[in-house]
C-alpha cells in the first residue's frame, strides 16, 4: 500500500491498496485538519474518493487519532461517521511510516494555520489560560511553532522561551530554558542544562542557573544563539508582544495567569 498526501490542506493526494480484492484499488485522499492554532487534537480527518469514479462520491470518510494511531470518533463531531468496514480495513493496511507521514502533514498543516493566524481575532483558550503560570511558555499557549535552535560545538540546543505575562507590564524579560539534544537518541534531553533571565532588549543575562556538570555558560549559549539567529531580539520581541496580545484580550474575561516567583522556576539558591 502506498499512501501520498496532499501537499496542501485542500489538494489531493492518492492511496493505492494492493492487498484486498475487496476494497477499490485506488482512491484520491483529502486530507484536513483543525485550524484552532492552540488546540491539540491531534487528529486528522480522511476523506477517500475512488480514483477513476464517474461521480466525487466519497467511499470513505475517516478521522483517525494521530497519538493512539487509531480510527476515532471524537465526541460533539458530527461530520464524523462511524467508521465503515471499509475504513477499518484501510487503516489496518497503515504501516509505522504511514502514520508518521500522517503525523508530518498534521504538523505542516497546525504551523500553516497558525502562521496565518490573525492574533487580534483569536482567544486564548479557558483551560490554557486557567493553566498558565507567568512566566508563561510560549508553547504552552501557541504549541505549534518554528522553535529556537542552534548548534554550539558538536551540541544541538533546543531553547524554550517564557514570558512576563503581565499584559500592562512593558518590560522585556525573558526566562530562557536551554536543552540539549541526545546524540544517542536525537531526542532532547529531558532536563534543561540552564535556565537564564534575560532582557531581550538590552541583551543583558540577569541571573543565570546552571543544571548539572558541564553546562556551556549563559553568555556563550547566547552567543551561539545569536548566531543562529541574528535578529535575535526581534524575534523575542515580536513572541513576547504575541503572548501580551493574547493576555490583554483574557484580561477582559478576568482570567489572567497566576503570578509565580520567577526564581522558582530556576535558581533556588
Ligand atoms: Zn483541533
Ligand atoms: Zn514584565
Amino acid at each position: 500500500m502506498q499512501l501520498i498526501l496532499p501537499v496542501t490542506p485542500d489538494a489531493f493526494g492518492s492511496l493505492n491498496t494492493g492487498h484486498s480484492e475487496t476494497v477499490a484499488r485506488r482512491y484520491r485522499v483529502e486530507a484536513s485538519v483543525c485550524p484552532n492554532p492552540f488546540c491539540q487534537c491531534d487528529g486528522i480527518r480522511l476523506r477517500l474518493f475512488p480514483k477513476g469514479a464517474r461521480d466525487s462520491t466519497v467511499a470513505v470518510c475517516l478521522y483517525l487519532d494521530l497519538r493512539k494511531r487509531r480510527i476515532s470518533n471524537p465526541k460533539g463531531l458530527k461530520w464524523v461517521p462511524a467508521p465503515s468496514p471499509l475504513a477499518k480495513t484501510l487503516t489496518a493496511q497503515f504501516k509505522d511510516s504511514d502514520w508518521e507521514t500522517l503525523r508530518d502533514r498534521y504538523i505542516a498543516a497546525k504551523l500553516n494555520y497558525t502562521d496565518r493566524t490573525d492574533w487580534d481575532k483569536v482567544e486564548i483558550p479557558k483551560e490554557a489560560m486557567k493553566k498558565a503560570r507567568s512566566p508563561v511558555g510560549y508553547n504552552e499557549i501557541i504549541p505549534y511553532n518554528v522553535g529556537i535552535d542552534f548548534r554550539l560545538g558538536s551540541d544541538h540546543w533546543v531553547v524554550r522561551d517564557h514570558y512576563c505575562a503581565d499584559p500592562e507590564c512593558s518590560c522585556a524579560d525573558v526566562v530562557l530554558i536551554f536543552f540539549r539534544m541526545d546524540k544517542m537518541t536525537g531526542e532532547r534531553e529531558e532536563r534543561p542544562r540552564l535556565f537564564c533571565l534575560y532582557d531581550y532588549r538590552t541583551g543583558k543575562v540577569t541571573r543565570e542557573d546552571p543544571k548539572g556538570e558541564g553546562s556551556p555558560s549563559a553568555d556563550e549559549l547566547l552567543r551561539a544563539m545569536r548566531r543562529a539567529t541574528p535578529k535575535l531580539s526581534v524575534r523575542l520581541g515580536q513572541r513576547h508582544a504575541r503572548l501580551r496580545k493574547l493576555f490583554r484580550r483574557a484580561i477582559g474575561q478576568r482570567i489572567i495567569p497566576a503570578k509565580t516567583v520567577l526564581a522558582g522556576r530556576g535558581s533556588t539558591s
